[in-house]
């Protein structure tokens, strides 16, 4: 009998029993839940809407915050889990997931005012609504620093002016966290309210990639926020790099998702395919593409699983994150290539969620830190030396 599924090394063994009843839980509403009509929203260019709320009610949404704030305290291990099952599905729903929780929720949590906290976490948890992460704009990507938008000071307000783009669910937003400088040129959060005057909130259009996910701008024009709107503990662009640190993590875990979907369509693929009176996976050069991407993903997932592990002992360092994202990223939008080439002309159709999953993994290559800036990262860290300005 031949070996089946995606964990060869036997990794489950390394989970908790609770791990493991997540990961199969979330695995199940994936196939019930997501993959009946992802495909159709993907071609359409929509999210599903009401699956906010559902991930909320299943505890997926800022699952690793304290109860009373509407987590469930769950561990950083269970957190990647789930971010890899539902990228199994696509990567929209798990963008969404990691925006929600790692981007907005853990930064009102970690940085927020207790009435900040009171007033949007358990709502958030429970997908009444939804946040977005506002810090990317049109001429500042990989550098944030350099950020243009600004936060006047005004009595007891804040103007902000500027223009963030790029930002997952920008359009729809009940509240935007938004990166500016202030008046002494610090960079802070500012949480800005749907309808607030000033504020326009415009989704991106046809993208090839990221198509079952919101993507948008926010406009600001002399858009005015009471004082207490300013995440008190956000001192500089150092706490908004923490955020990204707990969504690239769970990223590093959701690229293994869409990977091992990849795998398991190509595997079953191949071994029905036949080509000259064989099936096309008894012939040497395809079996080496399989072993290579069940390779790449057991490793990927010892990678993210030690990450987790330190992250639950409060002992990971951002460079190991950056090494995971970097790495998990890499090999999974390898693997999605490799598997629609083994899956010939029929690859590229929408019968199959791999050319999704190739078309979805571009976006998650450059979100969240590019290929290049986490090799930067790692190199500064391992030399000593910053090959670039900040
Ligand atoms: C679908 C989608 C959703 C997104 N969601 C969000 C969100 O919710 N919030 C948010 O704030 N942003 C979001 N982003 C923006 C994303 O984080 C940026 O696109 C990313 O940081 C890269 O910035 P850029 O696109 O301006 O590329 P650039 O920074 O212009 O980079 C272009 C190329 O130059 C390379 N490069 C840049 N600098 C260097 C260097 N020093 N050395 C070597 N190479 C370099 C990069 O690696 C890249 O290949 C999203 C992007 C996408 C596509």
């Amino acid at each position: 009998m031949s070996f089946q599924g995606v964990d060869f090394l036997q990794i489950d063994r390394m989970l908790s029993e609770e791990e493991r009843m997540i990961r199969d839980e979330t695995r199940t509403f994936v196939e019930r839940e997501i993959l009946p009509t992802i495909e159709g929203h993907f071609e359409a260019h929509t999210f599903p809407d009401a699956l906010s709320k559902v991930l909320g009610e299943q505890g997926y949404l800022g699952s690793f915050l304290p109860e009373e704030y509407g987590g469930s305290g769950a561990s950083y291990v269970a957190y990647g889990l789930v971010c890899q099952e539902l990228e199994r599905g696509d990567s929209g729903v798990r963008s969404f997931c990691s925006v929600q929780s790692s981007l907005v929720m853990l930064p009102i949590w970690k940085f927020g005012s207790e009435e900040q906290r009171r007033r949007w976490l358990p709502d958030m948890a429970k997908g009444r609504a939804i946040g977005c992460f506002g810090l990317t704009e049109p001429d500042f990507g990989s550098n944030p620093n350099g950020m243009l938008t600004r936060a006047r000071r005004d009595g007891d307000h804040y103007v902000l002016n500027g223009t963030k783009r790029w930002i997952t669910n920008a359009d729809i937003a009940d509240v935007s966290l938004v990166w500016a400088k202030d008046d002494q040129g610090q960079i802070g959060g500012f949480l800005i309210d749907r309808g607030t005057a000033g504020l326009e909130q415009v989704e991106i259009k046809r993208k090839y990639s990221l198509r079952a996910s919101h993507t948008g701008e926010l406009i600001m024009e002399d858009c005015r926020i009471p004082v207490a709107n300013r995440l008190p503990n956000a001192v500089g662009l150092k706490a908004a790099l923490q955020c990204l640190d707990s969504a690239r993590y769970g990223i590093s875990w959701g690229a293994l998702g869409a990977a091992m979907a990849c795998y398991e369509t190509a595997l079953s693929y191949a071994k029905e395919r036949v080509q000259f009176s064989r099936p096309i996976a008894g012939y040497q050069m395809v079996q080496e593409k399989l072993v290579w991407m069940l390779t790449e993903i057991s490793k990927g997932q010892l990678l993210s699983l030690h990450i987790g592990r330190l992250r639950d002992m409060a002992a990971s360092h951002h460079t190991h994150v950056s090494m995971a994202k970097m790495n998990n990223v890499r090999i999974a939008i390898e693997i999605a290539r490799t598997a629609r080439e083994l899956l010939g002309a029929s690859g590229i159709t929408a019968e199959y969620p791999i050319m999704r999953h190739v078309m979805n993994l571009e976006s998650v290559l450059t979100y969240e830190g590019t290929e290049n800036i986490h090799k930067l990262i790692l190199g500064k860290e391992i030399t000593g030396l910053a090959a670039f300005d900040n």
